[in-house]
């Protein structure tokens, strides 16, 4: 059956967002301060390869756009977490060199090969199944994680010293790495002992193979001295704005900004509560504005009654509980004129107190939770570096 023809008065046709992106709310990611992230922390590591990790689709903030800006600041080398996210950075990457912290998945070994993704190995079981893979193809490069103190991903220290130079026949081991548990806790005595456990054993590791680059640093750890360098260090979240050195000022930019519209404001004057749960009581005359941010778009639902939502440098305490689309914050007493309705508010970033690692630290949590936690809804707005 045909349809009716439009009434003009309606205006132009409603577009409808693929996969129900809102630009209500929005996530502005600015680029150029990702790249001059990446320079500042590459000045910091001296002499060391600083590489960039993007696994998680760059903590949230969108692989795709971040990686190739990296690289053309100069970035060389790059982590991703699993296989699919390493298939998908090559395919906008197709020079650089690429570790999958996954390691080996052993059903797609001639996927990993083929798109020249570098496996971060982390069994004896792996490293026999590659070798013999690369003794009938052609030598394989790989890496091999070491656990000095994780208990997580790697081989045991003594477990690695017994590989030999003959187990890796087939192999080109081009990274040793391992990880800090606490290199976010800079006195915590943990950091030296897995510095010295490390250092202790490279020399020892594949008698007659090529020295392979070594890297032990995240992103707090470059910031822990020169002894935590070694050849490579691998920062993730300092490159998204977070401070990666705990107890100074933040040298990292902002780099992610998390605003809401204001969809109402509510003049109320008689006693009454606010939200789910009834957990924010007014009792005299006050003004609420409505903003159109959850916990679904990333909001720690843990901010109800602690969080803020700046109208410019003006700040308005969340009241009652952030809800999955909404949260609701106090503007008693605000000048009329910076509330109206279509306003949008910032909730994280935006150069107000809300930054990423204050927003975290409020919510119990890191800001590598809160970057990765945003949600698909808001509007991605990238800026800067060839936009
Ligand atoms: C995620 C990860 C990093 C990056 O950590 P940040 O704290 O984000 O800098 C580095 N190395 C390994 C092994 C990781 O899993």
């Amino acid at each position: 059956m045909a349809r009716a023809p439009r009434n003009p008065a309606l205006g132009p046709p409603p577009q409808a967002a693929a996969g129900f992106v809102s630009g209500d709310c929005r996530l502005i990611i600015d680029l150029g301060k990702i790249a001059s992230n990446w320079r500042r922390l590459q000045k910091t590591a001296g002499r060391a390869v600083c590489a960039a990790v993007v696994k998680a689709d760059a903590y949230g903030l969108g692989m795709a756009k971040v990686a190739p800006v990296l690289a053309d600041a100069g970035c060389t080398v790059f982590f991703a977490a699993h296989l699919a996210e390493g298939l998908a950075l090559r395919q906008v990457l197709p020079k650089a060199e690429i570790y999958l912290l996954h390691g080996l998945t052993p059903a797609a070994a001639a996927q990993t090969v083929e798109a020249r993704l570098i496996p971060v190995l982390h069994s004896r079981g792996d490293i026999d199944a590659l070798a013999a893979l690369g003794r009938r193809i052609g030598r394989i490069p790989v890496g091999l994680q070491i656990d000095t103190g994780m208990t997580r991903l790697g081989l045991e220290p003594d477990e690695a010293l017994s590989v030999t130079a003959r187990d890796c026949d087939g192999l080109e081991i081009k990274l040793v790495m391992s990880h800090l548990a606490c290199g976010d806790e800079p006195q915590h005595a943990k950091n030296s002992d897995q510095r010295r456990a490390f250092a202790v054993l490279l020399p020892k590791l594949f008698p007659g193979l090529p020295r392979p680059r070594t890297s032990l640093a995240a992103s707090h750890g470059i910031f822990l001295g020169p002894e935590y360098h070694f050849d490579m260090v691998r920062p993730g979240v300092a490159l998204y704005g977070a401070n990666p050195h705990l107890g100074h000022p933040n040298a990292m930019e902002e780099v992610a900004r998390l605003q809401g519209k204001v969809l109402q404001i509510r003049d109320v004057d008689t006693p009454r509560t606010v939200g789910y749960g009834a957990t924010h009581r007014l009792n005299g005359p006050a003004r609420i504005a409505t903003v159109s941010i959850g916990y679904a778009d990333g909001y720690p639902r843990a901010l109800s009654n602690r969080g803020f939502a700046y109208f410019g440098q003006m700040r308005a305490p969340v009241v009652g509980r952030v809800s999955m689309d909404l949260m609701t914050v106090d503007v008693t007493g605000m000048p009329a004129a910076a509330i109206v309705p279509g306003t949008f508010v910032d909730v994280i970033g935006g150069g107000t107190d809300a930054a990423l690692d204050r927003i975290a630290a409020l919510a119990g949590t890191v800001p590598h939770d809160i970057l990765t936690g945003l949600g698909r809804r808001p509007e991605r707005i990238y800026l800067g570096c060839g936009e």
